[in-house]
């Protein structure tokens, strides 16, 4: 198959890129390993610049038609005290708050989209296996699907394959490990209407938990130390029940839900990036480039707007097919202070809090800067705007240039 750009994985910078590029009317083929987007997917949050996003693309008002919860303060729980940490009432946005969606869901409304355009191709349960290279460019890739393998030719190859990307390994590129303390045991225990209010962090001694409210569920993580996953497991599932019910005393008596440890998926966590996020013919973003941490809640976010940097600085270029290796790089340069200043804040706040509250055995009190933005809520912009927007939101400037599907 021949197409104008081809790209490696369907989570949410790929599916970003191939939508705009689409409605851009270039020639898009993106290919998804899995079936569906029903798995343990890390992430549900949708932050006000991407909401932006969408109103600029003239689906807002669809898109928030979809279920889901609107959070306008960030609020957590620590040492047993309710802390306020973020506001984002006052952000410069359409939307002030930061929409919370299962991210099938948004991943599902995005592919919704991409189909309008005659010039967007999906192709699920195709796996990218490797890279095709002549003369040091690439020039496509090779996918394994259900009827056998096949050969993609493009003008342009994307990674987009996340945090364990295969392009990225097939292309050399470098990877900087940044490192990252902890892990994430993720499962879900049953809702009720009667449960207290989503409070999204509850941080004590030893111990970290992320309860996410998906209307019948609760998603949760219990954040561990890294690579302490086996000790857990050998304490017995009954001893973790304990460690959630000494935490949340509401989630006791339903607590058997966690049968096994089939019912807790381990999720690792990585902080990394790539050195150089491009070679000629193949550009890397969102994971692929540069693996985030849960930290914040950001990763989707810079994925998305990795993909809409990439689309406006290259689609005019790929419209007229003078595509340079100095066109990749400029997407490297454009979101690269971006990731950098991200990761630095995410592993700050790993090293300075996440390593000690999971260190430290004695009662937790309230670090200064949270007591600061108890006392003066004004503070609590700060935290919202870094979150919600990130440093230097992207713009949607592609046009329209693609015919919509009958
Ligand atoms: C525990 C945890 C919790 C997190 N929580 C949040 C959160 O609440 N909010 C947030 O914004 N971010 C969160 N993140 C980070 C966030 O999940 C990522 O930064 C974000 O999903 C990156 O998007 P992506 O499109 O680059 O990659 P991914 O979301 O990883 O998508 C990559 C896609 O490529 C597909 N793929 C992989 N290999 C291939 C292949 N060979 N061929 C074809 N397809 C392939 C995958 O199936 C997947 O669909 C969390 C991360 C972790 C580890």
């Amino acid at each position: 198959m021949e197409t104008t750009c081809c790209i490696a994985g369907g989570g949410p910078a790929g599916m970003m890129l191939g939508f705009l590029l689409a409605r851009a009317g270039i020639d898009v083929i993106v290919l998804e390993k899995h079936g569906d987007f029903l798995r343990d997917f890390r992430g549900d949050t949708i932050h006000p610049s991407t909401l932006e996003l969408m109103h600029e693309l003239g689906v807002l008002q669809e898109f928030l038609k979809r279920p889901h919860q609107e959070v306008r303060e960030l609020a957590g729980k620590v040492g047993g005290e309710t802390v306020k940490v973020g506001d984002f009432t006052h952000l410069p946005t359409h939307c002030k708050f930061l929409a919370l969606m299962p991210q099938w869901d948004f991943l599902n409304f995005i592919v919704e989209q991409g189909k309008r355009y005659s010039s967007f191709h999906l192709k699920m349960q195709a796996e990218v296996t490797d890279l095709i290279e002549v003369n040091g460019r690439i020039i496509g890739v090779t996918a394994k699907t259900p009827n056998g393998s096949m050969e993609i030719r493009a003008a342009l190859t994307v990674g987009a394959d996340g945090r364990h990307s295969i392009v990225r390994e097939r292309a050399g590129l470098q990877v900087i490990d940044l490192g990252a303390p902890m892990d994430v045991l993720w499962m879900r225990i049953s809702r009720r209407p009667t449960d207290p209010g989503q409070t999204l962090g509850h941080a004590e001694a030893g111990k970290v938990f992320v309860m996410i409210d998906r209307e019948d569920y609760w998603q949760c993580g219990f954040v561990i130390p890294k690579g302490a996953a086996d000790e857990i497991r050998k304490r017995g599932i009954e001893q973790f029940r304990e460690d959630i019910a000494c935490l949340e005393p509401f989630l006791r008596d339903r607590l058997t839900e966690l049968r096994d440890w089939n019912d807790v998926r381990l999720l690792t966590v990585k902080v990394d990036r790539l050195r150089r996020w491009w070679r000629p013919g193949l550009l890397c973003i969102g994971d692929a480039a540069h693996a985030m941490s849960p930290i914040g809640g950001v990763g989707i976010n810079l994925a998305v707007q990795d993909a809409v940097a990439a689309a406006n600085i290259l689609a005019a270029k790929l419209v007229a097919g003078n595509l340079s290796d100095h066109d990749l790089a400029a997407v490297q340069q454009r979101r690269e202070f971006p990731t950098r200043a991200t990761q630095r804040l995410q592993i700050l706040v790993q090293n300075r809090v996440i390593r000690r509250v999971l260190g430290s055995v004695h009662s937790l009190r309230l670090p200064w800067p949270l007591k600061l933005m108890q006392r003066w809520p004004l503070l609590r912009r700060i935290p919202a705007r870094v979150i919600g927007m990130g440093c230097r939101p992207e713009h949607v400037k592609t046009p329209v240039g693609s015919s919509l599907r009958n």
